[in-house]
């Protein structure tokens, strides 16, 4: 019932229809739920984890082994499990990488608090232990860590590796890592890395080895007038953002033409101001034009009789690109594109790309955006090749910006769990109690990198338990030989950033859903036309 009783009189104090969980009903129900999407994607962590195949409502098949975007495909309802996506959406927006391994967590440390929960240990108890942990997680964290800086390519280069291994992008991966770390190191400014200043461009066909790293910007365009040169060499470059056309005349504007005279003189006119216009682009010395709008088709002449390249519609974003690749300046008024405006790239030229033109734009002097283009021999296989990339960019990414990285294959974890336990000896009771529980559930991760490469989770766990008693920080699982090895040793590390992040996000969204002890959840309304099927046509 969705009220209170007052003197016998009912009081309905929700609307009808709707629907009241309280209490432990409610916890056990979101907690399952968030377990729920956590065990969903738990099988794809790990190089050795499974690919899900997920058909969309069109029946768009995407195969994938990355968690975030699993779960941004799964349509989830569940709002405690929405709450999930959450976190592997931020996980993703702020570092890229480590999002199975922050659901997972979240999911695991729910678990461990339902146990809890189940001891009649209150919820508040809970949580504040596990925000003690964190805090301490985030410590021992920061003093594991080990340093590398934009000098260090063969750590850069491990640590794009294991970003992406995994992913179908690894039997190439040696390749990528090396494309990945070139393309990051080359845009740092000032010490700071913008992603966004890294260009990628896919172009189905080919195979994932005639992926290229280009010193400057891959254009999916062509060169607008075919009496246009094809290849520029020592290319300036003007980057405009205004129309090379005549606009149209606006408002009430008319123009009497009563005879044909009239007409063609109306033609010369506008022939002459279009003529005008190139003719200053000319005199600036650019012999390539990059157009955000439009080229009218006599423009387009007269810039081919100057033996000008050009193209036009170059989306925005290119556009800035373009401008730090080649230190142009974007103009928006030709009247004003001056000489020292133009930008420059070593070869301007339009190539068949798998039977499409593309123009690269490359050879630039100390480009500070650069395009990745991928190849690959399916639309899967380049989409999945794009996910790996973007990962390992991040990641490297991430390593420099802190100039930290820690040992992976559950290394990490299997130190972050044997510490807490320690500290957790600190506390007495029940906050001891839930500062264990927090450092048991960080064995989730060596646990399920085990289990998903078909080895004894709980084997490999007391082998790592043991090596990490003696001191050895870095031993880790490795997924390949099912060894426990130093992870530094071979290769498998990764960016500080990613754990801490991973650690924030998956307490902060499990303690969350500890406080929920209501759902109140409005019935499903009628009006909401968005969610009913259409009527089928009559006929
Ligand atoms: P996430 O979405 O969390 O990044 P991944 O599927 O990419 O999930 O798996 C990341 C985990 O795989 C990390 O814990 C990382 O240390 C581990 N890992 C990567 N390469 C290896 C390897 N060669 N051996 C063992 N573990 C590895
Ligand atoms: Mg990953």
């Amino acid at each position: 019932m969705n009220g209170v009783q007052l003197a016998g009189q009912p009081i309905l104090v929700l609307q009808e229809g709707a629907t009241r969980t309280k209490g432990r009903d409610a916890q056990k129900n979101s907690i399952e739920a968030a377990r729920t999407v956590a065990d969903a994607v738990r099988t794809t962590l790990g190089p050795m984890g499974m690919d899900k195949m997920l058909v969309d409502s069109l029946g768009d098949v995407t195969i994938t082994n990355d968690g975030a975007t699993i779960l941004d495909e799964m349509q989830i309802e569940h709002p405690a499990a929405k709450m999930m996506v959450e976190v592997a959406k931020t996980q993703d927006e702020s570092v890229g990488d480590g999002t199975t391994t922050a659901v997972v967590l979240a999911g695991e440390l729910l678990k461990e608090a339902d146990s809890l929960l189940g001891q009649q240990i209150h919820p508040t108890v809970i949580t504040k232990g596990f925000r003690t942990a964190k805090n301490k997680a985030i410590e021992i964290l920061n003093d594991m860590a080990s340093n590398v800086s934009e000098k260090d390519k063969a750590l850069l280069k491990n640590i794009a590796n294991t970003a992406m291994t995994g992913k179908s992008a690894e039997k190439a991966s040696d390749l990528l890592a090396e494309i990945c770390v070139n393309a990051v190191t080359k845009v740092i400014e000032n010490g700071e890395i913008d992603v966004d200043d890294i260009k990628i461009e896919k172009k189905q066909g080919g195979s994932i080895n005639d992926t290229q790293l280009v010193e400057g910007i891959v254009l999916d365009k062509e060169v607008v007038h075919p009496g246009m040169p094809k290849r520029v060499e020592n290319a300036k470059i003007a980057l405009l953002d205004a129309a090379i056309e005549i606009k149209d005349l606006e408002g009430d504007a008319k123009i009497n033409i009563d005879s044909p005279e009239k007409f063609q003189a109306f033609l010369d006119e506008q022939e002459k101001m279009l003529r005008g216009m190139v003719e200053k682009i000319v005199k600036t010395g650019a012999n390539v034009v990059l157009c955000q709008k439009g080229i009218d088709d006599i423009a387009q002449h007269y810039l081919a009789k100057n033996g000008v390249m050009a193209a036009r519609r170059v989306k925005k974003s290119d556009m800035e690109k373009l401008a730090k690749a080649t230190g142009g300046k974007i103009v928006s008024n030709i009247n004003e594109l001056s000489k020292n405006d133009l930008g420059y790239a070593g070869l301007v030229e339009e190539r068949k790309i798998a039977g499409d033109e593309m123009i690269f734009v490359e050879r630039c002097k100390d480009p500070k955006a650069i395009t990745i283009l991928i190849r690959g021999g399916s639309e899967h296989v380049v989409d999945e090749v794009e996910r790996a990339v973007e990962d390992a960019v991040k990641g490297v990414a991430a390593a420099l910006e802190l100039g930290k990285f820690v040992p992976g294959g559950g290394a990490t974890e299997v130190e972050l769990a044997r510490r807490l336990r320690e500290y957790a000896e600190s506390f007495k009771g029940r906050e001891q109690l839930a500062v264990t529980a927090f450092a048991n559930a960080m064995e989730i991760i060596p646990k399920s990198l085990a289990e998903n490469a078909g080895h004894d989770p709980i084997d490999k766990l007391a082998l790592l338990r043991a090596e990490h008693d003696k001191g050895n920080l870095n031993a880790g699982l490795n997924v390949f030989t099912g060894k426990v090895e130093d992870m530094t040793k071979c290769g498998v590390i990764e960016p500080l950033k990613i754990k801490l992040q991973a650690i924030k996000s998956s307490a902060e969204v499990a303690e969350m859903i500890l406080r929920i002890d209501d759902v109140i959840a409005a019935g499903k309304s009628e009006s909401k036309g968005g969610q009913q099927p259409p009527s089928p046509p009559e006929y």
